[in-house]
């Protein structure tokens, strides 16, 4: 590589656990073999940023960001099927040759939290992003996206046809992907079934919208914030439930589905809350479970009401996806009008990513997207 081939790039950087982010100059390194160099046009910000961000064991200083979207401004030498110019969305990255990579669930990779969450290259431990010769921690789930460049390997790189809103595809490649890919392809949501969704954030509200696109039957959200429970309705949701304002949930969400759903997904990680979820299913019902919980968490379920029903309960990653094929689907029904995801964002300038941080703490933004 000629560092004539390094391109400078203004990225957020953390170096310290709970942040700022401070925007900088750093040098991109040139795409390696199977590697592309990307111009990043826009990128979500994800729960996994801000975790990353406040302690989750990442060596900083490091880019964050994994909802990258952009056009491929180089390609390396053994990339076949993107060039240069090609619109993309970047996902999680896998090994490719792990059991769960040979099975197309990347989602389960061996190999996860090297190439998603090491800071480097896995292969020789190096890093394409540097300032100054200093070392800067890239490679966050195979991408750094809070960057005007990112590397991205061509396993986790997708790409999207260039009539579509490339501003406002990045979530599809971890948020609304796992929301959606949980209700579609974990739980394994069938058309007509019902589903109740503990939880109405950017995963919760993807998950309704993967359920209306195959074309759910009842499908409940309990959510306590007003308004998301109305954007709820809105998408597709029959009914909603607002737990502050209900005494007994499980029995309400029994009576709305006529004696009970036949699959439920927890996106809140209360353990109070799995307590309810795992008792509101039909026989042969299955859990999914998908938020961060507390370290010490331990399942909250009554064992004998579980086999009498012959329910299941699983802890989801990646909503099972395979971005290579998971998100043409996602796109394919966004074109038929089945997928409004777009509801879900609100854009934000790059420089105010902390802003944007904190609107989705503070629940003002679902779906943060940071346009550069
Ligand atoms: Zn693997
Ligand atoms: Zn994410």
């Amino acid at each position: 590589m000629s560092t004539a081939d390094v391109v400078s790039a203004k990225a957020a950087l953390v170096r310290g656990v709970g942040g700022p982010f401070t925007i900088e100059t750093i040098e991109v390194a040139a795409p390696r073999e199977h590697e592309v160099r990307v111009r990043m046009v826009a990128t979500g910000m994800c729960h996994t940023d801000l975790v990353a961000r406040d302690g989750f064991p990442v060596p900083m200083p490091i880019v964050l960001g994994h909802e990258g979207a952009g056009v491929v401004e180089s390609v390396g030498a053994k990339v076949t099927g993107l060039k240069v110019g090609d619109h993309v969305v970047l996902s999680f990255n896998s090994c490719a040759d792990c059991p769960s990579c040979g099975a197309a669930k990347p989602a389960y990779c061996y190999n996860f939290l090297a190439h998603n969450f090491s800071g480097v290259r896995p292969a020789d431990g190096s890093s394409p992003l540097s300032q100054k010769g200093d070392r800067v921690s890239g490679n966050f789930f195979g991408q750094s996206s809070f960057g005007t460049y990112a590397i991205a390997h061509e396993r986790n790189t997708v790409r999207v046809d260039s009539d579509l809103p490339l501003e406002l595809l990045g979530p599809l490649g971890c948020g609304i992907q796992t929301g959606a890919g949980a209700a579609v392809n974990s739980v394994g949501l069938k058309k007509g079934q019902s589903l109740a969704i503990f939880g109405g954030g950017a995963v919760g509200l993807s998950a309704l919208l993967g359920a209306r696109a195959i074309g759910a039957g009842t499908v409940i959200m309990i959510e306590p914030n007003p308004s998301r429970g109305a954007l709820a309705l809105e998408l597709g949701a029959t009914h909603v439930i607002n737990p502050k304002e209900t005494a007994d949930v499980l029995a309400k969400i029994k009576e709305l589905s006529g004696g009970g759903v036949n699959h439920a997904l927890d996106t809140t990680g209360i353990p109070a809350v799995v307590a309810v979820a795992v008792e509101t299913m039909l026989p042969n019902g299955m859990l999914g479970l998908i938020a961060v919980p507390p370290p010490d968490a331990t399942l909250p379920a009554n064992m004998m009401s579980m086999l009498i029903r012959g329910v299941g309960v699983k802890y989801i990653t990646e909503g099972d996806a395979d971005p290579q094929e998971f998100i043409p689907r996602m796109l394919g029904w966004y074109r038929a009008g089945k997928f409004p995801f777009d509801r879900l964002i609100t854009k934000f300038p790059f420089d105010q990513i902390n802003e944007a941080a904190h609107a989705s703490e503070k629940g003002h933004a679902i779906k943060p997207v940071l346009v550069f």
